[in-house]
């Protein structure tokens, strides 16, 4: 039997589907699974983090409790490492919230953080108070569809899927708002419904509530293009070969997204490297710190961890942030 889906379709069920999905039968994140992102690096990601919540709520000058949210929290490492730091050095009690989609990884998360955190199924849970979002590679997750430019304009990219073989098929002729007016032929343009809904969402939450957002992915801020990429231990696969047996990301478009933010009225940050957002709110410093009572081994891990995290030639310039603020 013969039939097509979009890509966002493709993707959904090739992560999500509850028998044959990725997140259903592997172990996507840390040193035994297919990617290990940064909080799993080293705790200076997540506890630098919690130096700009720390930071931020100051800024903010909020009297209320901190509620911090995780969107995506993978294996809960980078909310353990930001309530740990937090703790210490906030005036108030933080209030940590979780949104996860995938039910073995929230068993996980408690596993790891235990009764505090209370785990949201949608975000309109929040209470209503002022709000951080976290969401460390969050974004990329989310199902994109793409766009094929042609001799006659733009058209919506399928899959189409006959006896198990997967392959890209051009579908019906769209034109959108998002999409650009000049292309050359083959080009392709990504965008995301899901993604454009946790924005809007957030930006409501921030707007009635007040607050901040921190975003970090894999990203670009210049151009488009075909950025669909399968993961398995830790090496790049054929996105349409193995579905279901490989993580599937795409890189997040980050101009459009604060484009977004700004439309909804919030104020937004420039779009800077992971690398230099790290090391402004101190990771070289904590790193240093951690160093002082830490065996030889431990500080070989700990400095090449820190350079991992912020060289440009590794995870330093390829990962973007970007911050919204109420
Ligand atoms: N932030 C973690 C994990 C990144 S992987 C880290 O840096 O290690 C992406 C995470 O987003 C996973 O936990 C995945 O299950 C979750 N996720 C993907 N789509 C989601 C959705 N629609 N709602 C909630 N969580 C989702």
């Amino acid at each position: 039997m013969k039939k097509t889906i979009t890509v966002a379709e493709f993707m959904n069920d090739a992560l999500y589907n509850k028998d044959t999905g990725y997140y259903a039968n592997h172990e996507p994140i840390g040193r035994g699974g297919d990617f290990i992102t940064a909080p799993e690096m080293s705790q200076v990601f997540g506890e630098t983090v919690a130096i700009w919540c720390i930071d931020t709520w100051h800024k903010l000058q909020y009297e209320s409790n901190i509620n911090i949210v995780e969107l995506g929290p993978g294996n809960g490492t980078m909310m353990q490492d930001v309530l740990r730091v937090v703790d210490k050095l906030a005036t108030k009690p933080a209030n940590a919230f979780l949104l996860e989609k995938s039910l073995k990884l929230r068993q996980r998360q408690q596993q790891k953080l235990g009764g505090r955190p209370i785990w949201l199924d949608e975000l309109e849970q929040l209470p209503a108070q002022p709000t951080l979002f976290l969401a460390n590679e969050f974004f990329d997750a989310l199902p994109v569809d793409q766009y094929i430019y042609d001799d006659t304009g733009w058209k919506l990219r399928l899959v189409c899927i006959e006896e198990e073989q997967y392959k890209f098929v051009p579908g019906p002729k769209v034109s959108f708002d998002f999409l650009p007016e000049k292309a050359k032929l083959g080009d392709i343009f990504e965008h995301s419904e899901m993604q454009e809904e946790f924005a809007n969402k957030i930006s409501q939450h921030l707007e009635e509530n007040g607050g901040a957002a921190l975003i970090i992915d894999y990203g670009y801020s210049d151009g488009y293009g075909d950025t669909l990429q399968a993961m398995r231990n830790n090496r790049y696969i054929d996105v349409l070969t193995n579905p279901g047996q490989a993580d599937i990301t795409t890189h997040v478009n980050f101009s459009w997204l604060k484009e977004l933010f700004s439309s909804k009225g919030l104020s937004t940050s420039d779009i800077i490297d992971q690398g230099r957002f790290l090391q402004q709110f101190g990771i070289d410093q904590r790193t240093q710190l951690l160093c002082k009572n830490a065996t030889k081994l431990q500080i070989a891990s700990l400095l090449s961890a820190a350079a991992r995290l912020t060289a440009p030639q590794h995870m330093g310039q390829l990962f973007k942030v970007l911050i919204v603020w109420s």
